[in-house]
């Protein structure tokens, strides 16, 4: 049973009616900052997040410059009002680790070497929050990434799988993750079927580790078609622009 011994898991289905393998609904919309380089819109579930990309641009400051490639930094911020109760404006230390795990992921399929000296800038705001914006917002980076025309050898889909009351399920959402036993967000790069971020808040065996992470890999796989299809459908709708 889970923590506070709140029902999480009825009859087979959990508090939103999904079965375990289920996705919360995902719309990705490309292409929606008019002053960003690229940019995406997602809703996953309650959560929605806009990611803008700026660049490859002058670096600065310039001792981050590296003549063999472009530096790319990235910040996640969570908004004040995406939560519940209202959350202290700025930086901590969560969204500093998340803007790190989400750089690195994203470095390693954007090709770099072809900008040396320059910066990409990826920003990532949560404007309203319900477990998993680590996996939305890398989601929407990589897709504003590609909007923003910077060569990439693969976009990088994320997904998070987890435990609640004793069954191994696929994207929490925020009752899940806070009253289950464990959470387990990762990102891949599809076409060398790689993990790039793999993280996990809470316990579970062997065989529980592996079966999360095969759901996990399955559910980034489903967000994968689901970006190459918003990528495509922008192409496809010449944008005029004002
Ligand atoms: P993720 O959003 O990637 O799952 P966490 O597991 O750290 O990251 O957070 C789970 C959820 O908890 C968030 O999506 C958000 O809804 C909520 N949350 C995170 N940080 C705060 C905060 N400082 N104040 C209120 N709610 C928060």
């Amino acid at each position: 049973m889970a923590k506070d011994d709140v029902e999480l898991i009825k009859n087979g289905k959990r508090l939103d009616g999904r079965k375990f393998d289920d996705l919360r609904k995902i719309k990705i919309e490309v292409g929606v900052l008019k002053r960003a380089v690229g940019s995406a819109y997602v809703e996953w579930g309650k959560n929605k997040v806009m990611a803008g990309v700026y660049g490859p641009r002058e670096l600065h400051p310039k001792y981050l410059r590296d003549p063999t490639k472009a530096h790319l930094r990235c910040i996640y911020n969570l908004a004040p009002f995406s939560v519940e109760d209202r959350k202290r404006p700025g930086p901590d230390r969560r969204s500093v680790e998340i803007s790190k795990v989400s750089a690195e992921a994203l470095s390693s399929v954007v090709m770099l070497e072809k900008y040396p000296n320059a910066g990409i800038d990826v920003f990532i705001e949560v404007l309203q929050a319900d477990a998993g914006t680590r996996c939305v917002g890398l989601t929407a980076a990589s897709v504003a990434l590609a909007d923003a025309g910077i060569p990439m050898r693969d976009l990088v889909p994320a997904c998070a799988a987890g435990k609640v009351s004793g069954e191994i399920v696929l994207d929490l959402m925020k009752e899940e993750d806070n009253l289950g036993e464990c959470d387990l967000p990762l990102a891949i790069i599809p076409r060398k079927k790689e993990i790039v971020l793999l993280q996990m808040d809470g316990k579970l065996t062997k065989d529980e580790f592996k079966k999360a992470c095969g759901l996990a890999v399955d559910g980034a796989m489903k967000v994968y078609e689901m970006q190459k299809e918003a990528l495509l459908s922008s192409i496809n709708n010449v944008r005029i622009e004002e």
